[in-house]
């Protein structure tokens, strides 16, 4: 009521039109609030920072607008091979290394960040678009401009046009780098037209992608190309809420010999402290120290901040969210719930299919197809079973003959039931001994029938729970 403006009242009198018998300090789904805004002629988005965890496990409170702050943006290089995405990314840093620190040690922590004019850019070291792809699988999206680099004597390559559909897939702004215009055969015309042909259309061109002519070696052009990322985040509106726990995804992580599990998480909402107490993936801890970009110890870190961090037991793995929570207790509760879980469906998993089984199965929800790979001495049979068991009424499982075929059951059968989880039904044909084998050591069930009838009753049975157990 509060952020459409309207009267509580009015917001409840909606929600119960539309079936939701909702008290005032009650939570409703998105979806729900989101027919009640439409109702007022009100669109609502969901905040970029409502992320629920896991099944309620944790949940991370939705940012009020007013408490939103710009931050800086996080940007990963993607490319061809050889086309320079290396040799950019040390360019860039170069531009922002002062006097003073060129002669420090840079500390590797997995991200590096530069600074022009006040405004600081994030950029995550580990160029190509598998680690953006590994991250983005993970469910955690930390890149908010991708850079595709494209050597303007190569053209548009396999990979250059991988990272453009893996940018285009996490709609992610793409910035055009068009690299080595410092060479004898460079071409950024042709660079621009394939890139047209691939669906990505630079300004000049009509479209609405920025794209730089740049050389990495002779550092031609960098300054220019950080301008335009700074443009393309200002007109993305990343903001965040520096006011409140931290949210954000491990970026590398690695076992050090003397601190212990580190690992370099990138702060995507509030700000991270020292003696935090944090869960990230399966692994808990309390932060112990902090390392900036740069290699300096600091006591906290804001959002879009790269930070190596200690003082957890276990490593966790990139694209781990990680999330403060309010105590060690919470922490280890949650991490010992998750494991759990992943214990279960692992023991679901590998649960394989067998009529003996099926109705427990059914019953809990970890079968909801029964897959038949059916095999008869004639191919009439093969089909009259099909048939047949098209006809059975059968709720709560699909069956679903994945296969068919005449001869006797071969190894080849039991290798695709067990890939697919089915029971394999023989009639008047044997499994050859290999098969038997096989399919002892595979946990297929094989069932050999002489009648069809037969067959068909023991399946109906099964899917009720009255099959009489083989023995
Ligand atoms: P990556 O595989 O995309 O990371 O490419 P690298 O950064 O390793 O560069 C591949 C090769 O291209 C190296 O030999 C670089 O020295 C060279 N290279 C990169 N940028 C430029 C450039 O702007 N001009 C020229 N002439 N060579 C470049």
């Amino acid at each position: 009521s509060e952020k459409i403006d309207k009267n509580p009242n009015e917001v409840i009198a909606k929600l119960i039109k539309l079936g939701v018998m909702a008290s005032i300090n009650q939570e409703i789904e998105f979806e729900t609030a989101e027919a009640i805004a439409t109702e007022f002629e009100i669109k609502i988005e969901k905040s970029i920072s409502e992320v629920v965890e896991d099944n309620d496990l944790i949940t991370i409170p939705i940012d009020d607008e007013k408490d939103l702050k710009v931050r800086p943006p996080v940007v990963t290089v993607m490319g061809h091979v050889d086309h320079g995405k290396t040799s950019l990314l040390d360019a860039i840093r170069n531009t922002s290394v002062t006097e003073k620190e060129a002669g420090g040690i840079t500390q590797h922590i997995g991200a590096s960040e530069v600074e022009i004019d006040g405004n600081k850019i994030v950029f995550l070291d580990t160029p190509g678009h598998e680690a953006f792809t590994t991250m983005r699988a993970r469910g955690a999206k930390v890149t908010d401009i991708a850079i595709l680099v494209v050597a303007a004597d190569d053209g548009v390559m396999p990979q250059t046009i991988e990272a453009i559909n893996h940018a285009k897939a996490a709609e992610v702004p793409i910035i055009v780098a068009i690299n080595k215009i410092d060479k004898p055969g460079a071409n950024p015309d042709r660079v621009k037209q394939e890139l047209a042909d691939r669906g990505v259309v630079i300004e000049e061109w009509g479209g609405d992608v920025i794209s730089v002519p740049v050389s990495a070696l002779e550092g031609t052009n960098i300054d220019t190309l950080l301008e335009m990322i700074l443009l393309v985040a200002e007109m993305e509106e990343l903001k965040a809420n520096p006011n409140r726990s931290a949210v954000g995804t491990v970026i590398e992580a690695e076992l050090d010999k003397g601190r212990g599990p580190v690992a370099t998480v990138l702060v995507q909402n509030g700000t991270l402290k020292i003696g935090d107490s944090v869960v990230i993936g399966l692994t808990f801890g309390r932060i112990r120290a902090m390392l900036n970009a740069k290699g300096k110890r600091v006591k906290q870190a804001m959002p879009s901040t790269a930070v190596e961090i200690t003082g957890f037991s276990e490593v966790p793995e990139a694209g781990d969210q990680m999330v403060v929570v309010d105590d060690d207790k919470t922490a280890r509760d949650i991490v010992s719930k998750r494991k759990d879980k992943i214990k279960e469906e692992q023991i679901k998993k590998s649960q394989k299919i067998s009529l003996d089984a099926l109705y427990s199965q059914v019953q809990q929800g970890t079968i909801k197809e029964l897959n038949l790979i059916i095999k008869a001495d004639v191919q009439g049979s093969v089909e009259a079973v099909k048939q047949s068991l098209e006809k059975l009424s059968i709720e709560k499982v699909i069956i679903k003959p994945i296969h068919g075929g005449v001869g006797a059951i071969t190894e080849s059968d039991v290798l695709l039931a067990s890939a697919s989880n089915a029971i394999i039904i023989g009639f008047n044909v044997r499994p050859t001994s290999s098969a038997t084998a096989l399919a002892k050591k595979e946990e297929v069930d094989v069932r050999t029938y002489r009648i069809i009838y037969n067959a068909l009753e023991d399946i109906q049975a099964a899917v009720e729970g009255m099959l009489d157990p083989e023995f």
